[in-house]
């Protein structure tokens, strides 16, 4: 009888301490808005160490002694039923589902002026390719160390010009969606961390000009796009409000601006969902 209730004890230890290698404390929730580009927040009913959906590792957070798992949500998903996967501290696995619901987004025409940046050469098409292979490897990285902060405030004052998921024609042709929000600005306004986090890649890229993308931890990562400066170096540590650059016109635009994209297991979603003001 004793030493079966010692087992117990060193079992329920065990579990306590392989739970806390899956899910991150975190004093705060981002809105959940289940539509293509929003975002997922389920309770998972459970404590599990790992997640998944559509093969992509899901961030699984504590608040307030919940565990919930916050799913981004990709603008191409099926609407209705979708289903995501839990490994528990055991090892069983289990699978949750959560309901797409539609939602409108409006068309938006541009006109460029550059028409390589609409219809890219051969040489481009290499480029551009290359670039995007560095993009999707810095989107679908991950860090444990890090603790995600879900309510983040403005990178830069300005005028939201176009919003998140805008269907877009450049010079009449379909192009991808709108995966950022753009903040107009005038060139030379500083752009400051949303919320904390590690700087990760900086660069210029074909189509996002100069560009800087910072980790928050668990797959929250956001993009910083057509910036005139870039005032940080990867492996830069940033508070909330710290300087990371200017705002600048590089790269396919129209004028000055910052666009903005927020990413969660490696889908681009709604920036709207995380502002708090
Ligand atoms: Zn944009």
């Amino acid at each position: 009888m004793r030493i079966l209730g010692l087992m117990t004890t060193a079992c329920t230890l065990l579990a306590v301490a392989t739970v806390s290698l899956g899910a991150v404390t975190v004093t705060s929730l981002p809105d959940s808005s289940m539509v293509p580009g929003g975002i997922a927040v389920i309770p998972t009913g459970t404590d599990a160490v790992a997640g998944s959906f559509r093969d992509q590792r899901i961030l699984l957070a504590d608040f307030e002694g919940v565990q919930y798992a916050i799913i981004g949500i990709p603008l191409n998903v099926t609407l209705g039923s979708q289903q995501f996967h839990l490994t528990l501290a055991d090892g069983a696995k289990e699978s949750l589902q959560f309901a797409v619901e539609y939602k409108e987004y409006t068309e938006q025409h541009l006109t460029i002026t550059n028409t390589r940046q609409v219809n890219p050469n051969a040489d481009d098409m290499v480029r551009i390719n290359r670039e995007s292979g560095e993009m999707n490897r810095a989107f679908s990285s991950w860090s444990d160390s890090l603790t995600p902060v879900f309510s983040m405030q403005v990178p830069v004052d300005g005028v939201r010009s176009s919003s998140f998921g805008l269907k877009r024609f450049f010079n009449g042709q379909a192009r991808n969606p709108h995966s950022g929000m753009d903040i107009a600005a005038d060139e030379g306004a500083p752009i400051v961390a949303p919320a904390p986090g590690v700087i990760l890649t900086t660069g210029n890229f074909f189509f996002n000009g100069n560009t800087i993308i910072l980790d928050h931890g668990h797959g929250l990562i956001t993009l910083y796009c057509h910036m005139n400066t870039i005032d940080v170096a990867p492996g830069t540590v940033v508070a909330a409000g710290d300087l990371i650059g200017k705002v600048g016109q590089t790269g396919r635009v129209t004028g000055p601006h910052l666009h903005w994209s927020v990413n969660l297991n490696n889908t681009r979603v709604d920036p709207a969902l995380f502002l708090t003001d």
